[in-house]
């Protein structure tokens, strides 16, 4: 099924503030929210639609290379995500952020025996590559402090289990109906948040939540050939769920620095390469570098500037690809600068051979027939 495009998929109009998606977004999660419509399978795939409409649109970058690509501009992206990514890079987010208090930060997951069970929120963490790095696949450590189970009471949330007592807001369920304008809402209960419990001497750590900041430090495999928007899951490295519940995962997100030299574009890497004016009259061979080091480069004669030479299998090999891109090398013509006077002198008699010879500077000659043309009809 072909994707619909993203402003569709919200109701909203192409150039909608970021207020008016937030809130058509909203609007539709709270309609399709899985946990509301557990009899309607087609919620589950509706909220899933927009929850990714406004992942994209809720970000200023995103939406800016949606607007110019399409779905184009997010293919071939890795990690599974189901998360909902906040705007803006740096550290971390909670994805969970979005509904607030409407659904409660934690989020849900489905047990086994039709009980929900509590699933921590997931965690995004920007994780900056070189282009290198990126290409040949890496470990890399990387640290971070967030919330963890609380190891003074492992997650308990009290030392004694006998003062943990049914809540009696919500009678364990830890939802609540609130009733919000039109809608009745299920709600985390605001006792327990959801837990279904209450604590009568909480852990003096945690204050009851069986949670606490923590910095931990994970060591993170990058499969060769992510590239810039591409998202590895971490299972189970999220927030905890609380007692009972399952953590959430963390999505590492990577961004790919610029490179000096390189620039890619999926499975090809693009060059820019400089030559002087004589060399590409006269042809040359250059060296150029690629992935797999130095090669030489044969520049015929009479290049033109702008003339792309590509190099077969020298690109990069994409994540769950197995073709090698190539390398396209653009040849630009230098301008020789600064000349001397006897530099100067001698490009002088090189002009004065060439005038009035079409057959030296045929892309000249053929403009100028243009131009005359063009004037002819005025
Ligand atoms: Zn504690
Ligand atoms: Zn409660």
């Amino acid at each position: 099924m072909a994707k619909r495009d993203f402003y569709e998929v919200l109701g909203v109009s192409k150039g909608a503030e970021a207020a008016v998606i937030k809130k058509a977004y909203r609007k539709l999660a709270m309609k399709y929210h899985p946990d509301r419509n557990s009899d309607d399978p087609k919620a589950d795939e509706k909220f899933k639609e927009a929850s990714e409409a406004y992942e994209i649109l809720s970000d200023a970058d995103k939406r800016a290379a949606y607007d110019r690509m399409g779905h184009a501009a997010f293919e071939g992206g890795a990690g599974g995500g189901g998360g909902f990514g906040g705007g803006g890079f740096g550290g971390f987010e909670d994805i969970g952020d979005i509904f607030g208090n409407m659904f409660g930060g934690g989020g849900q997951r489905r047990g086994g025996g039709g009980q929900r069970q509590r699933k921590g929120s997931d965690l995004r963490y920007v994780l900056e590559l070189s282009l290198e790095e990126a290409i040949k696949g890496d470990k890399k450590t990387i640290s971070f402090t967030a919330p963890a189970t609380c190891k003074t009471c492992d997650g308990k949330g009290t030392k004694e289990p006998k003062d943990v007592k049914t809540c009696t807001q919500c009678g364990g369920h830890g939802q609540v109906r609130m009733s919000q304008g039109f809608f009745s809402v299920q709600q985390t209960c605001p006792v327990c948040h959801g837990s279904g419990k209450e604590i009568k001497n909480p852990c003096g750590t945690c204050h009851g939540t069986g949670t606490e900041q923590r910095k931990r430090s994970l060591e993170v495999s990058i499969p060769a050939g992510v590239d810039n928007g591409n998202r590895i899951r971490i299972t189970g490295e999220g927030e905890p769920g609380g007692p009972g519940g399952i953590n959430g995962d963390l999505f590492v997100e990577v961004v790919v620095k610029p490179h000096d030299i390189f620039e890619r574009d999926g499975a090809d890497l693009y060059m820019d390469v400089p030559i002087s004016f004589p060399d590409a009259a006269l042809g040359t061979k250059i060296e150029i570098p690629t992935l797999d080091g130095r090669v030489n480069l044969s520049i015929p004669e009479g290049t033109q500037s702008g003339k792309m030479f590509r190099l077969t299998g020298k690109g990069v090999t994409p994540i769950r690809s197995s073709m090698r891109g190539d390398l396209y090398c653009r040849v630009k013509i230098e301008t020789p600068v600064k000349l001397s006077g006897k530099q100067k002198q001698l490009i002088e008699e090189l002009r004065e051979s060439m005038s009035g010879d079409s057959k030296n500077s045929p892309g000249t000659d053929s403009f100028f027939q243009k131009v005359g043309k063009f004037f002819e009809g005025s």
